[in-house]
């Protein structure tokens, strides 16, 4: 029996923060706001396992006002919320992205980004799959106010 879940997140872009997205500091002139390190791969791909799972959402696991999350390296909540998921008798098999921004570009950065989200839930590079896209000047992300993510993930029985 496999599983499947969806997750989302959207961050604002702000001056003064480094661009995190899988783990990866990707050079660019703004990077994101939040309370963690705000990667938004990272909380979009947790969402998505959690969501395969039942096993609630990120912003239950981790509040964003505990202290102890702040500045907090998201992928080590990644892991921490993979470690729910394989409690609950499940393992990933599988996950999809797509990063809907403006600017930088991320076709270099595709493949590490995937990388580094790949690790921490046991899965090769090759099972996670990271697109980009933008989204054609419209809206807050055509405006270079922010980015938002969508994943997919799918999950069997261990
Ligand atoms: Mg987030």
């Amino acid at each position: 029996m496999t599983r499947t879940g969806i997750g989302y997140d959207s961050h604002r872009f702000v001056e003064g923060r480094p661009l995190i997205l899988g783990g990866v500091a990707i050079p660019h002139s703004h990077g994101l706001a939040g309370h963690s390190d705000a990667d938004a791969c990272a909380h979009a791909l947790t969402d998505a396992l959690l969501g395969a799972a039942g096993a609630g959402d990120i912003g239950r696991l981790f509040p964003d006002t505990d202290p102890a999350f702040k500045g907090a390296d998201s992928i080590r909540l990644l892991a921490l919320a993979y470690e729910r998921v394989q409690a609950k008798g499940f393992r990933a098999v599988h996950a999809d992205l797509t990063v809907i921004l403006e600017r930088p570009k991320l076709a270099p950065w595709v493949e590490r980004i995937a990388a580094g989200l790949a690790a921490p839930i046991g899965l090769a590079p090759a099972d996670v799959s990271v697109k980009a896209k933008t989204n054609e000047g419209m809206g807050f992300i055509g405006r270079g106010e922010g980015i938002a993510v969508i994943a997919v993930a799918t999950l069997e029985a261990a």
